[in-house]
Formats: C-alpha cells, sequence, structure tokens
C-alpha cells in the first residue's frame, strides 16, 4: 500500500468513526426524547387512580412508538371502589390491581399483542407485576430506582431485577425523576 492509499485508509476510517458516533448520539437523543414523553403520560395517567396515598401510571408502547396500553392502579372494573372497608389497609392491597397488570389486562381483554413492547412505569414492579411483565413477552422495563426501606414493598423490590433479568426483561432507569435517593 502507499503512503497515500494509507492515508486515504486513515481518512475513510476517521470520517466513518465520526459519523458512526454522530448516528450514536442522533439515536440517543430520540430515545430521551420518547423516554420523556412516554413517561409525561404515564404520569398524567398515574394521576386518574382513585387511590389516595399513590397513583401510579403505566404505559406500553411497541417498537414502532405506537402506544398499545395504558393502565393505572385501582379496583376491577365494576367493583365498588367507595366502600371504607376496602379501602384501608390492609384491605386495598387485595382489593387493587396494579397499573403494569391494569396495562397487561386492558390490552388482553381487546387482544392487543405485548411482545416486544417496552413498559414506562414512574415507580417499580411488585413482584406479581414483574411475573405478569415476563409473561406477557415486554421486553423492556423503563422505571424509577426502587426504594428496598418501603415497609410494604422493599421486600419484592429487592427480588424484582433478578426475576426480570432472568425473564430477558431489560431495566432502563429514568434519570429525570423528582424522587431524592
Ligand atoms: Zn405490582
Amino acid at each position: 500500500m502507499t503512503g497515500t492509499a494509507a492515508s486515504h485508509c486513515g481518512e475513510m476510517h476517521l470520517e466513518m468513526t465520526k459519523r458512526r458516533q454522530e448516528i450514536e448520539r442522533e439515536v440517543g437523543r430520540a430515545v430521551a426524547k420518547w423516554d420523556a414523553r412516554w413517561m409525561a403520560i404515564a404520569k398524567e395517567i398515574g394521576s386518574w387512580s382513585k387511590d389516595r396515598s399513590r397513583g401510579v401510571g403505566c404505559v406500553i408502547v411497541g417498537p414502532y412508538n405506537e402506544l398499545r396500553s395504558t393502565g393505572f392502579n385501582g379496583f376491577p372494573r365494576g367493583v365498588n371502589d367507595e366502600l371504607k372497608s376496602r379501602l384501608e389497609r390492609p384491605a386495598k392491597y387485595r382489593w387493587t390491581e396494579h397499573a403494569e397488570r391494569n396495562a397487561i389486562y386492558n390490552a388482553a381483554r381487546v387482544g392487543i399483542p405485548l411482545e416486544g413492547c417496552r413498559m414506562y412505569l414512574p415507580w417499580f414492579p411488585c413482584m406479581d407485576c414483574a411475573r405478569a411483565i415476563i409473561q406477557s413477552g415486554i421486553c423492556e422495563l423503563i422505571c424509577v430506582k426502587p426504594d428496598l426501606a418501603d415497609a410494604h414493598w422493599g421486600a419484592d423490590f429487592a427480588e424484582v431485577p433478578q426475576m426480570l433479568h432472568e425473564g430477558g426483561v431489560r431495566v432502563r432507569w429514568w434519570k429525570a425523576h423528582s424522587r431524592k435517593e
């Protein structure tokens, strides 16, 4: 190879590296933009919950950024959610369905597949929801880091990451969250 050809190859390589970095930055920006959009919608949907202590919303999105399903925590459809005896702890844990499973059930109700989809959750799933996430074919979860000291959910939160990992669900932490860590 002549010196000129070698330097031409070097320039080409540099050019390709630059272009690749540019594409990676563009992809990173696009991912961040969609993450912010879907997470904002998940938070808004969480505000529809009638749960007096915490409203959680959830959005499930397909690979082309198409909305597949949504859910928030609450009693099953049609079930009386105004009886005081059901709203108090620990009864409310038995009567309430979580946002993640409600989003999955809402999709099931009308026959929408969730294979290969991602889930946005401004919270962290419990073991029951984690199993549902794996079984429905969701492959990525964008969520906030759990509080392992949470009195009710801490024990679940400690085991969920391992189950999601083994079940093939990638977890990405949503950083633009106001919770102090
Ligand atoms: Zn749950």
